[in-house]
């Protein structure tokens, strides 16, 4: 791993980056929201519920990575607007996906978070992007790379000058197909030994099973994640995407309930 400089933990400081009330890499992050913003009323349903439920920030695609060119792409700039009005009357900071160079430096006018999916963990012109800006960026994790390589596209954001990464474990290809991925928790404390980079977990896209999202969840607090981003529709049998792996808004607030408790658990372990 000697390629990696700027990422390296090399004795330094975690990482901390303040966004909204939350500072991440301090404090426990809980993202949710919908894997694609579908409409005004949908987007803002979800974000209420989130809310009460104890998220600290929304999440929603705008732009999506779809494997069929037939499905759903998103809403794009209409979806920010969507998300720029859940903020408002939420008051939690946005997370969304940029798939497109250029897309980000406008896209960062709206996000508080700007999202790399795990498709474009490699796109390089898209993380020299992302670097250029002061936007903080959420990096996922590609299916089939290394942490190694992982952290060399960390790199190459903090070597455009933008230090707020973090890092986002989402599960990788394996033999397995019973799940959508094979959810890799060995990453969390593998990168807290490489890397002063918060890193956090996706149990939804990990497993691609709402049934399954709860104990990967409160497995990720156990090994030390900095936080999850999970999958929220108000009706998940209805979503235009990722609709198996979507909790309702009582299951989420259920979960919610038992990582916090579990979490301070923890701290008092330390
Ligand atoms: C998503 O967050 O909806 C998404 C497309 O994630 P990933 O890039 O991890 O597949
Ligand atoms: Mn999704």
């Amino acid at each position: 791993m000697n390629e990696i400089r700027l990422v390296a933990k090399n004795g330094r400081k975690c990482t901390r980056i303040p966004v909204g009330r939350s500072i991440i890499g301090q404090d426990f992050l809980v993202i949710a929201g919908p894997c694609s913003v579908e409409n005004e009323a949908q987007t803002l349903d979800i974000a209420h519920a989130v809310k009460v439920a104890g998220a600290d920030l929304l999440r929603g695609g705008a732009f999506k990575p779809r494997s069929s060119p037939y499905a759903f792409q998103g809403l794009g700039l209409k979806g920010l607007k969507i998300l720029v009005k859940a903020r408002e009357e939420t008051g939690l900071p946005i997370v969304s996906e940029a798939l497109d160079t250029r897309d980000v430096a406008w896209m960062c006018d709206y996000v508080d978070i700007l999202q790399i999916g795990a498709r474009n963990m490699q796109n390089f012109p898209l993380l020299k992007e992302a670097g250029k800006s002061r936007t903080p960026v959420l990096l996922k994790r590609g299916m089939n790379a290394t942490l190694a390589e992982w952290l060399n596209c960390a790199e190459y954001i903090l070597n455009e000058g933008n230090p707020s990464v973090i890092l986002c474990e989402r599960g990788i290809r394996t033999f397995e197909t019973y799940t959508r991925n094979t959810l890799d928790l060995s990453a969390v404390p593998a990168i807290k030994e490489l890397s002063h980079l918060p890193v956090i977990i996706d149990p939804a896209h990990g497993t691609g099973r709402a049934a399954l999202v709860g104990s990967m969840s409160l497995a990720a607090v156990a090994a030390g994640s900095d936080g999850l981003i999970v999958e929220v529709h108000n009706d998940p049998a209805s979503a235009l995407s990722d609709r198996d792996q979507a909790l309702t808004p009582g299951q989420f607030a259920e979960l919610v309930r038992k990582v916090r408790l579990l979490r301070g658990f923890m701290d008092g372990l330390n």
